[in-house]
Parts: structure tokens; sequence; C-alpha cells
């Protein structure tokens, strides 16, 4: 009778600490399940920058596309293909005003 008594003294002590730290439990899972999946995020994209998932918006026609396939006309100014490059270059000469 004594080790029952124990057993649920124990199991509500359990109980009460666990809805007590839920929230830090909690915390602590989304933790690792992050850090698991930005190792393996890491593992399969070897060699590569992090800087390639970054997404550009055309200057000239809107089109949003990987940095990576990105053309740049200077540091500010992005572009999806050359011919928008070409395009805005041809804007520019015609409205003169580099
Ligand atoms: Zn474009």
């Amino acid at each position: 009778m004594k080790f029952v008594l124990l057993f649920l003294i124990s199991a509500v002590v359990l109980i009460w600490l666990t809805t007590r730290f839920r929230r830090q439990i909690n915390e602590l899972i989304v933790a690792f399940r992050s850090n698991d999946l930005s190792s393996t995020k890491s593992k399969i994209n070897v060699g590569k920058p992090e800087r390639s998932f970054e997404m550009i918006k055309c200057a000239a026609c809107g089109t949003w596309t990987p940095f990576e396939n990105a053309a740049l006309l200077n540091s500010v100014e992005k572009f999806c293909s050359q011919e928008c490059v070409d395009e805005a270059i041809a804007i520019k000469k015609a409205t003169n005003r580099y």
C-alpha cells in the first residue's frame, strides 16, 4: 500500500512538472528539431553559400528569381535575366538619367 501511495505521489509530481514546464519542454524540443533540420540542410547543401537561397525581385519586370540566377547591373539593381538588364540599360539611355 505504501508503494502505491509513493507511486501516486510521484506520478502527480511528474504531471505537475510537465504541465508547469510544458512551454520550456516544447521550446527544447523545437530547438532540437531545428538543430537537426539545419544540420541535415547543411549536409545537403555542402559548398553552397546560404545566400543562393535568397530571392530577389527583378527591377525591370518584377519577377522573383533566386539570387544565384540573378543578373546584377550594379549593387542596387538586380534582374532576372540578361534581357531585363539590356532593357533597363536601354531605358536608362533613352531617359538619360543614369
Ligand atoms: Zn526581369
